[in-house]
């Protein structure tokens, strides 16, 4: 038994339930640990039905050349995608993403730039500008836009979706997840919510993101809009991929609660993943304390992996500079000797 190419490995991810960090909060909590996808991302999935689904429209051709502005997920599922299908890639991050996930990208053959973080989403130096201006300027090729391509949340309502459902042998109650491009959120709760009306959806914000408020509001305000530094998640945007109407609840973390939670699903759940996946943590316990009910199931997307945030979260120093005082004492040498 042999898959043809990488890309026949995305999918297919197990559940594993938390043990430690939901410590007093009934019911049963459930993490779908996305970083088993080649890629180490959820964004494998999405990454895969945006490819084939520009085959099948022919907006791709042999050869051609696929542009997109992504935070290092998305480009890693691209471009494992691409290599399988013969196809190049040129990316497009902004400069407050991991040094990491740039070498990563440049790893897999894919032409890297890097664009300022701190400027309006419209300005030319933002790196949706840039991702744009590429496409127009170079044939034969794909701008897919992660945020309003349907390609990104029917990927999540045809696959993450079903297999939570029948892990869980239909027994999902709540689903939980960060909301970024939000196609993961909101396709996958648009196929649990057709299997059961009941399935309550709570979505992931970061301080710094208009999300929450627009929900509540209706209100796009640019108040809420300030540098945070939490990977993957918020937006100073509208995605078209956040169908407001699936998602129920929305609650905000703060980067340093993310990040301690980050490090404590590493050390107690053995789950070395991602800084997104300590707010998606984070968020969904503050919401279980208060409103999960003994024989409740929660699922709680993670999204990706650890590896990518060793000079950041994973850093004592870098944990202590910025103030997030969790950092750990540990033990040299010289004091075992003496
Ligand atoms: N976490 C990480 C690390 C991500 O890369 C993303 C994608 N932006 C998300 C969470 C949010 O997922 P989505 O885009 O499906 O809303």
């Amino acid at each position: 038994m042999y898959y043809n190419s990488i890309i026949e490995a995305i999918g297919d991810t197990p559940l594993v339930k938390l043990n430690s960090v939901s410590k007093g909060i009934k019911g049963t909590i459930l993490a779908k640990v996305e970083y088993f996808n080649p890629g180490n991302s959820m964004k494998d999935r999405m990454a895969l039905k945006m490819i084939e689904d520009a085959e099948k429209d022919g907006s791709l051709k042999p050869g051609g050349t696929i542009i997109e502005g992504t935070s290092g997920n998305t480009g890693m599922g691209l471009a494992l995608v691409a290599i399988a299908k013969g196809y190049k890639c040129i990316f497009t991050l902004s400069d407050k993403q991991s040094q990491e996930k740039i070498d990563i990208l440049r790893a897999v053959g894919a032409e890297v730039i890097v664009c300022p973080t701190n400027v309006e989403p419209e300005d030319p130096r933002s790196y949706y500008s840039v991702a744009k201006k590429l496409h127009k300027d170079i044939p034969n090729s794909i701008y897919p836009n992660q945020y309003d391509n349907p390609s990104n949340a029917a990927a999540h309502y045809e696959t993450t979706g079903p297999e939570i459902w029948q892990q869980t042998e239909g027994k999902i109650t709540h689903y939980a997840a960060g909301v970024g491009t939000g196609g993961s959120m909101c396709g996958t709760a648009k196929y649990l919510k057709e299997q059961n009306p009941d399935v309550v959806s709570v979505g992931i914000d970061s301080y710094g993101s208009v999300f929450k408020k627009y929900k509540e509001t209706g209100i796009f305000d640019k108040n809420e809009i300030y540098p945070y530094m939490t990977e993957g998640i918020g937006e100073d945007i509208l995605p078209k991929n956040v169908d407001f109407s699936l998602i129920d609840h929305f609650v905000k973390v703060t980067d340093k609660d993310a990040a301690i939670m980050t490090r404590r699903l590493a050390r107690e759940e053995g789950l070395f993943v991602g800084w997104s996946c300590g707010s998606a943590v984070y968020g969904a316990l503050e919401y279980a304390k208060e409103n999960l009910q003994e024989g409740d199931t929660m699922v709680i997307i993670l999204p990706d992996h650890g590896t990518r945030y060793l000079a950041k979260v994973y850093n004592d120093s870098w944990m202590k500079n910025h103030g997030f005082d969790e950092t750990r004492e540990y033990a040299t040498a010289k004091d075992i000797i003496t």
